[in-house]
């Protein structure tokens, strides 16, 4: 899978940073994309990137501040414009289906496809295939969630050449070996499918948060995943200013990593102040968790099995 940057500036867009919005791709067999939040002009970044709108089957809305969210009644209406008929779930906070409701009928657009809006809560459990997706609340004035994305373990793959060296041809047995049964070959002997898994494929797991102060409720959520994605729209010498409109510094980001023993901490939302001196954050995080990345836009980042 691949995380793509669409915009990691905060608040307000600039010429470096758009505002905010990312998204998942996978490589499944549906090529779906899970876009997380999606500030204006989220389309039009689109646009410059290997994504496509007809792909998106998943929207995660982090909170309802504009620089989130009003990016969305142009990428749901394109979506249809563009004759997409599959349907599109949108996760997000109480309030949500207001917006996106009245958005789309104040402007008469009209969906072709069936459009969910659920609206989550702290602690709400979702689980789509072999994904399952955890939100908690984190600390910002108005309600503004993390998602923690946890792939699950698959079994090995099947060992095929132990199987022929044994003299056991391909057909619907291998199915039932790759599910770690046992079988009886016709000439008698019993064999085991766990004896011919290869080692099993750990899932991935990913956590992106809305806009939060510190908060353990971070940490748990970034407990042992691949990659963490924090804001940082504030450097560490603005941890009052942090604190007072709700935001983390760079530095509380790569706390929230280092204990929860994420693998990499990718930071994003950075204020516009910092122009283009926003290195001086990532160089802060880095003290105190070297494995950090700082978004720019149209970055991705790439999260290996
Ligand atoms: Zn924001
Ligand atoms: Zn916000």
């Amino acid at each position: 899978m691949e995380l793509y940057f669409l915009g990691t500036g905060a608040g307000i867009p600039s010429k470096q940073r758009n505002v905010s919005a990312a998204a998942l791709r996978f490589f499944n067999d549906q090529g779906s994309t899970w876009l997380f939040d999606c500030g204006e002009a989220t389309q039009h970044q689109i646009l410059y990137t290997p994504l496509k709108l007809s792909k998106i089957d998943k929207i995660f809305i982090t909170h309802l501040h504009g620089d989130h969210i009003y990016g969305l009644p142009g990428v749901l209406g394109s979506r249809s414009f563009q004759g997409t008929e599959t349907p599109l779930t949108l996760f997000g906070p109480k309030g949500l289906k207001d917006f996106v409701q009245t958005s789309l009928s104040v402007s008469g657009t009209f969906l072709r496809y069936r459009l969910e809006v659920v609206e989550v809560e702290d602690g709400a459990v979702f689980k789509e295939r072999n994904t399952v997706i955890k939100v908690k609340k984190l600390v910002h004035g108005i309600p503004s969630f993390g998602y923690r994305i946890e792939e699950e373990n698959q079994a090995g793959s099947l060992q095929v050449d132990k199987l022929k060296a044994l003299g056991v041809p391909p057909g619907p047995l291998y199915g039932q070996l790759k599910e770690g049964k046992q079988i009886q070959l016709e000439d008698g002997r019993f064999i085991n499918g766990k004896d011919f898994l290869g080692p099993c494929k750990k899932g991935r797991k990913i956590a992106v948060l809305g806009d939060t102060r510190y908060t353990e409720a971070a940490i748990e959520l970034a407990k042992d995943v691949d990659v963490l994605v924090h804001e940082a729209t504030f450097g560490a010498h603005e941890q009052e200013l942090a604190h007072q409109y709700y935001h983390s510094t760079s530095v509380q980001a790569a706390k929230v990593a280092k204990m929860a023993e994420a693998s990499s901490l990718i930071l994003t939302h950075i204020s516009s102040r910092y122009g283009e001196n926003a290195d001086r954050l990532l160089n802060e995080a880095k003290e105190q968790f070297v494995n950090t990345y700082l978004a720019k836009d149209l970055w991705s980042y790439s999260i290996q099995p």
